[in-house]
Order: C-alpha cells, then structure tokens, then sequence
C-alpha cells in the first residue's frame, strides 16, 4: 500500500512529528513516500527509517502559506492509496483539500490506526472515543505524539519537482510566538498550572520545574482569562490546544471537561489538588492532594536528585 506523507515542518527544518507519520504509516503495512513542500526538511525526511522516497517540491506558491495552493501542487506529484498529515492547521487543510481534490474521505485527529485501515480518533470534545474503518483511497490526519516515532538511519532516494499552483490567500505577516518556552503543542512533557496558582507570578515554580525536566508550560482557561501575563497561546483545552504529551502534570486545575478535552488522551496525567474532589482525579494516573506550594517544592527536590 503505498502511503503520501505530508512532511511537517517547523521554520527551516522537519517537525519531529514527520518521523510519527511514517510510524504510523508503517505500522499499517504502508511504503511510505514523504512530500516536503518547498524542498523543507527533505534531508531530514531521508534519513528517517522506512522512508522509501522523499520528494522534495518546488516552486513561487511555497514562498508564502496558502493551503489551497501548497494542496495542488503537492496533490499533482503522486498518487498513493492514503494520505498522511499531522492534525496540525496547516496539516489538516492541505490534507482535506487534496482529499477534496481527490474525491476521497479523509478522516482527521486519529489516535490509533491498526492495518484494515481502522481508525480511532476523540469526538465531541473528547468526550467519546469513536473506532471508525475507512476505505482507501483516503485520507487521514494524525494526533501529535500519539503514535510511535519511525527511528533513524534510512537513506530514501530525494527527488526534486518543480510543481506551483495559482495562490489565492497569501498569508502576509505571522505574528512572533508570545513566549519563547517550548511550545505545549509541540511537547513530550507539559506542566500546566490553573487559577489554583493564585497568581502568575507563581507560574515561576511551573517553569523551573519545567526547564528541569524539559517540559513547556500550559495553562487552563481561567488561568489565562485572568492573568494577562498568561497568555492565550498556553491555553490547554477545547478552546485551546489539543496535546497528548507523554506526561501532563495539572497543578491547581479543577479538570472541567472543556480543559478535559485538550488532554485527556495524554499517556499519563499527574494532578496536583487540594481538593480531593476535584474531578481532575477522574482522569488522573497519580493524585497528590495537596497545595502546589507543599507539593512543588517537594517534587523540585526529588528531582533535582536525579
Ligand atoms: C465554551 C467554553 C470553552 C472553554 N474552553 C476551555 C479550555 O480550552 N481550557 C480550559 O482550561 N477551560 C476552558 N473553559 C473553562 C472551563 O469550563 C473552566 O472554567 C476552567 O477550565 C477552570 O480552570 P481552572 O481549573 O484553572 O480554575 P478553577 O475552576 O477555579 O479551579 C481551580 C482549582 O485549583 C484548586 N486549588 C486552589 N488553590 C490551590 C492550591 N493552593 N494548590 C492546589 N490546588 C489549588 C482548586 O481546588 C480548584 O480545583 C471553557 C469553558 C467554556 C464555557
């Protein structure tokens, strides 16, 4: 079955995400061939075990973002019985266009993909988890960290297309990152505090915490509609972004469903609570009831013996 990865990148170079896609297309029996748009990260993508081809387009409409255009052009290079996008924004635009494109389904957000194709994914919010099979050819976006990491050491042959397409939105400006701590999207480990931190100022405890264990720093909602010096951008939750680190650490976040929703499905959730009732414990692995103010410094301590 041969499979189109749409490579995703992060400013000059592959996202670490690309080498989850050619697991998960792997993992269901596919020979994987990796698109890079605009010729981004394509050494990279060659060098990623199971990669049997890299195809690195070129042309003007790479020069600025406009998903309809980068979905030609890509759309126009290969064939491939399933495409696989990360469930980026930009991923799954230029995932459900060149489905659009094509005629085919395309089903976005998996979780879990077994060969058939079977595909699970979160819906309505993450409030139920729906098992789903899907004919090819199709399409499919897959979840950040939720699928095991092709390793390293391919040498796929790279190829380069001149291939463009008509760009009809052109995306002029990108606004700076508010912060430049790791990003919760783009994590293994998130530590994320709630209006139980009393004030941003506290936040400080999340982020020495954090630079020990490389974890970024999210938030709740409440944190940010409170606190300016929180910004929008740390927001976990249905409103915000969507994660499934290896490790979610909620320190005074009461586990409304709506902060559910944005990562529930991380591998395992530590919470951090005075209240033992919070409903956060429903979705907890481990459960400290406690202040984050005897918690953290305790939890500080232990490792930094590590
Ligand atoms: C349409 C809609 C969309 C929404 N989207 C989102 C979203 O994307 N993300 C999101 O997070 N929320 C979202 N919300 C808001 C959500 O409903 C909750 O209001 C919010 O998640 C609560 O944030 P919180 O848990 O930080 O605050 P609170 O509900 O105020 O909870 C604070 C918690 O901290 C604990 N606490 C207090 N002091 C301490 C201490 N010293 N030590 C330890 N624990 C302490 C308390 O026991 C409590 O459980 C949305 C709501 C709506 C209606």
């Amino acid at each position: 079955m041969d499979v189109t990865v749409i490579a995703e990148t992060s400013g000059d170079g592959l996202h670490p995400v690309t080498a989850q896609l050619v697991g998960a297309a792997a993992s269901i029996g596919g020979t994987p061939t990796v698109l890079c748009a605009g010729g981004t990260g394509a050494a990279e993508a060659a060098s990623i075990s199971g990669v049997v081809k890299v195809i690195s387009v070129v042309g003007d409409c790479f020069e600025t973002f406009d998903s309809g255009a980068w979905a030609k052009a890509l759309n126009s290079v290969t064939g491939g019985d399933v495409i696989i996008a990360a469930a980026s924004p930009s991923g799954r635009e230029i995932a459900a266009t060149m489905a659009a494109i094509r005629g085919i389904p395309i089903v976005q957000d998996a979780t879990d993909l077994t060969p058939g194709i079977s595909v699970t994914r979160p819906i309505y919010s993450g409030k139920a988890i729906e098992t789903s099979t899907v004919t090819t050819p199709c399409a499919i976006t897959l979840r950040a960290n939720a699928f095991d990491s092709a390793g390293e050491g391919g040498s796929a042959e790279v190829s380069t297309v001149n291939q463009s397409a008509d760009v009809a939105v052109a995306v002029k400006e990108a606004i700076a990152k508010a912060s430049e701590r790791l990003d919760v999207a783009e994590a293994d480990i998130i530590i994320s505090g709630g209006r139980g931190m009393g004030d941003p100022v506290n936040f400080s405890h999340l982020n020495e915490i954090a630079d020990m264990i490389g974890a970024a720093v999210g938030a709740s909602r409440a944190a940010v509609d409170t606190w300016e010096e929180i910004p929008h951008g740390m927001q976990v939750g249905q409103t915000g972004k969507t994660v499934t680190p290896s490790l979610y650490i909620a320190v005074g976040i009461s586990g409304a469903i709506q902060h559910l929703a944005g990562m529930r499905t991380s591998k395992y959730i530590v919470a951090i609570n005075k209240d033992p009732d919070a409903p956060i414990f429903g979705v907890a692995d481990y459960g400290i009831v406690a202040t984050w103010e005897a918690a953290l410094p305790a939890l500080k301590e232990e490792l930094g013996k590590l």
